[in-house]
């Protein structure tokens, strides 16, 4: 079962990539943005760990609608909206008690549904899309041949990086990089980028 510490612990897991890659994700965002994912990140992060940490809160629903607001209101650009909706619509699909994979796959197949609602971004527009929907259809089917927990998390987390990485050769659709054209080719997306640490943080910490 997956308890209220095991999202606090992915939390401050995801946090934790954030802050030690801040320089990274903005010196990507200076490519082919504005230069701001790693600030806005580590800003939206920042905020949300200093709710948990204030809060004694009921659920893990409660929880991550906290970790949902505080991202929300503390970063400007366009991930604040895009991660507030994740972990808005995780806090939907998880209220409930005893979570298990299943529901966990649930609630991130909602998180996903919520960003392409939101940016209306599809796979291959080069944005945390190309991240998220492979990572979270292979998670559903994973968990569906009752894979072992071992297996699924590499899998996932070895899935995670290649999407990433798969972004470099893309044009952007969406987004400001969508501005540069053909420009923004040969650079990955700084979204895709933060998406992996968050599913880098989220696997790793399943057992
Ligand atoms: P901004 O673009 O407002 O400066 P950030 O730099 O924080 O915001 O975030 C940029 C990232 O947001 C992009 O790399 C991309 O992955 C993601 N993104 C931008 N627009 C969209 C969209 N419409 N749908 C999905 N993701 C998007
Ligand atoms: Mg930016």
């Amino acid at each position: 079962m997956l308890d209220k510490q095991f999202f606090v612990n992915f939390i401050e897991k995801f946090n934790q990539y954030i802050q030690e890659n801040k320089d990274y994700l903005t010196e990507l965002d200076s490519a082919i943005g504005d230069a701001d994912h790693g600030i806005n990140m580590s800003k939206g992060c920042k905020a949300a760990i200093e709710k948990i940490e204030k809060s004694n809160f009921n659920s893990v629903s409660e929880m991550l609608k906290a970790v949902s607001m505080a991202l929300m209101s503390s970063v400007g650009g366009a991930s604040g909206p895009l991660y507030g909706t994740v972990f808005m619509k995780m806090a939907f699909t998880l209220n409930k008690e005893n979570i298990d994979l299943k529901d966990l796959s649930n609630a991130l197949i909602n998180a996903l549904n919520g960003i392409k609602s939101l940016g209306k971004a599809q796979l291959k527009d080069k944005t945390m899309v190309d991240v998220w929907e492979p990572v979270v259809n292979e998670f559903r089917s994973l968990i569906d041949k009752s894979k072992p927990l071992s297996d699924i998390k590499n899998r996932m987390i070895a899935l995670a990086k290649n999407s990433m990485e798969s972004t470099i050769p893309l044009m952007a659709k969406k987004g400001r990089a969508s501005y540069l054209g053909e420009r923004s080719i040969g650079h990955q997306d700084p979204g895709a980028t933060s998406s992996y640490f968050f599913f880098k943080a989220l696997f790793e910490s399943l057992r």
